[in-house]
């Protein structure tokens, strides 16, 4: 009837590159760096759905060396792994998700990642969460080397 799912990923803070989470083109001096453009909280969520259907993980999906995904919109790869959920018989119950970054401040950016990631999920906002928090400027967050995501996924059989 149910399935949970676990996602993490970290991407590495660069200058000369867009920050993107959840779908929106957030203002920073730095980017996430990486072969797609790095959402580091869609790819978290990404790993949940397929963690939750016991299919692996996006680099098994779509492989990092495939020219393909290179600078890839990320809420376009999450539209797939719907729906490769859908074929399995499985639909979003919710997704609880944790971006971990000293900066920028992300609460204006919330709604517009949940409305983003329920969009290319097929639900309805309200079955998305996304939180933010720092690491009291400890760690590798907390010296803004780099950004980390949480996120858990419970599926639901259609
Ligand atoms: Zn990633």
């Amino acid at each position: 009837m149910f399935r949970i799912g676990h996602g993490y990923d970290v991407h590495r803070l660069t200058e000369n590159r867009k920050l993107i989470l959840g779908g929106v083109d957030i203002p920073h001096d730095k980017g996430l760096l990486g072969h797609s453009d790095a959402d580091v909280l869609v790819h978290a969520i990404m790993d949940s759905i397929l963690g939750a259907l016991a299919l692996g993980d996006i680099g098994h999906l779509f492989p990092d060396n495939d020219d393909n995904y290179k600078n890839a919109d990320s809420i376009k790869l999450l539209e797939k792994v719907c729906q490769v959920m859908e074929n399995n018989g499985y639909k979003i119950g919710n997704i609880d998700s944790t971006v971990i970054a000293q900066k920028p401040k992300l609460a204006p950016y919330i709604i517009k990642m949940r409305e983003n990631i329920a969009e290319a999920c097929k639900c309805d906002i309200s079955q998305i969460s996304v939180k933010a928090t720092t690491e009291e400027k400890l760690g590798f967050t907390g010296e803004m080397l780099g950004i980390s995501a949480h996120a858990v996924s419970l599926l639901v059989k259609i």
